[in-house]
């Protein structure tokens, strides 16, 4: 007999209906195009949630457990050549990756100022010191030579945030890493199944952190997360840290933190796993069609070059007139959206702390306020794209 019968408490369907249409709110704002259509994606596979979230509830496991193992050993394979540990989110992943890799309080961490703030969070966590670079005006990611210049004798580690789903320059960013030593870890969050020069997002450096937030390319229905390295030690480590130190079940080898994955979140990324190739594909199908429209109409936009195949988590073009296409694309029922409008070295939280005010970053500053992101994700179809295209060609100045 199992220790606490939870099994038969658990409203089942009052709770899945809730939450979908929490996400309902967050993702769609009752726009007729919204950004992420997750009613869509859930409508063509519902039955496979159910059974994922039945299959939980049967087994009462409902942290860590066989489904999350399961999704770690799925998406393992799928990155090929990795390990994968599942954690409570994206910023937890990245605080993890830190501290498995190593990276020591007191040091220098260096990475792009165009992230979302958990990019600067996690390394403030583990007691690091964030030193923000610029982003190099193709597709957004830290600038190379920004880096060289920065680096110290206190920098330890490099963070390259694979922003709206390309890759950074990895390739140049590992030679830099092995020439000074330095760690380097992946913000892939916005990145699954991207690739650089052939080489998995989230495999290339040391360690990465993926996010599985609602409306990243693979989202759970609530926050999950999880670290990626090739390198078992890291692998070991993050282990061990995500869950109490524990060696047994009252046995602590280190102090460590609650950063395990739910059973469930386990499930249903477990579950949407299988469709994520399909999905990237279709957003990459999405992009090249805005691209084509777009080009065509003079705008800038992303530019992904030879040898680097993007996630497309986000779709970014840059406007002169943002509140107005904005405003315009809502009264169509478009959702529209920025990230980010605020770069991270201008954010009030890290206001007079690590020089962030004596920083000036062009880069980054120039494109901020002009960024907007268009609908993109799996479900969306090609009437709809060419309907945001012809509402925002109709308003959009370059
Ligand atoms: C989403 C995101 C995170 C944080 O992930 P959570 O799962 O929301 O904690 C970190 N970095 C970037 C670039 C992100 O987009």
């Amino acid at each position: 007999m199992p220790e606490i019968q939870l099994g038969k408490f658990v409203k089942f369907s009052a709770e899945i209906t809730y939450q979908l249409q929490q996400q309902r709110k967050i993702m769609n704002m009752g726009n007729s195009i919204p950004f992420i259509n997750l009613d869509r994606q859930h409508a063509e596979i519902h039955s496979e949630i159910s059974a994922a979230i039945d299959r939980v509830i049967s087994k009462n496991a409902y942290i860590l457990g066989d489904e999350v193992s399961a999704l770690e050993e799925g998406f393992a394979a799928m990155l090929g050549d990795c390990e994968v540990i599942g954690c409570t989110n994206g910023t937890i992943g990245l605080e993890l990756a830190l501290r498995a890799a190593g990276v020591r309080a007191g040091s220098e961490v260096i990475t792009s100022s165009h992230s979302f703030i958990a990019t600067a969070e996690a390394i403030v966590n583990v007691g690091a010191v964030p030193v923000f670079v610029d982003v190099e005006p193709g597709r957004y990611t830290i600038d190379v030579n920004a880096i060289e210049q920065a680096i110290t004798d206190k920098t330890q580690a490099i963070v390259p945030v694979h922003i709206y789903g390309t890759t950074a320059d990895m390739t140049q960013i590992m030679e830099i890493a092995g020439k000074h030593g330095l760690l380097v870890i992946e913000d892939a969050a916005q990145a699954h199944l991207a690739s650089c020069d052939g080489a998995m997002a989230g495999t290339i450096g040391d360690a990465a952190s993926f996010s599985f937030f609602p409306g990243k390319n693979l989202g759970a229905m609530g926050d999950a997360g999880a670290v990626v390295t090739r390198t078992k030690s890291i692998a070991e480590r993050a282990r061990l840290l995500r869950n109490h130190g524990r060696t047994d079940k009252y046995l602590h080898k280190v102090l460590g933190y609650n950063y395990r994955m739910d059973g469930l979140q386990g499930a249903i990324l477990a579950a949407k796993l299988p469709h994520l190739p399909t999905w990237t594909e279709r957003r990459r199908q999405v992009a090249a069609r805005y691209d084509e429209a777009l080009a065509a109409e003079g705008f800038k936009l992303i530019e992904v070059p030879e040898g680097m195949k993007s996630a497309y988590h986000l779709y970014v073009v840059q406007v002169s007139n943002r509140e107005h296409v904005m405003a315009s694309l809502a009264e169509k029922g478009i959702a529209s959206g920025v990230h980010y409008p605020v770069p991270q070295h201008q954010q009030p939280a890290l206001e007079g702390l690590y020089g962030v005010s004596e920083l000036s970053l062009p880069v980054t500053e120039k494109l901020c306020p002009r960024i907007i992101s268009l609908p993109i994700c799996g479900a969306i179809t090609d009437a709809e794209v060419d309907q945001v295209i012809q509402a925002f060609v109709e308003v959009a100045q370059r």
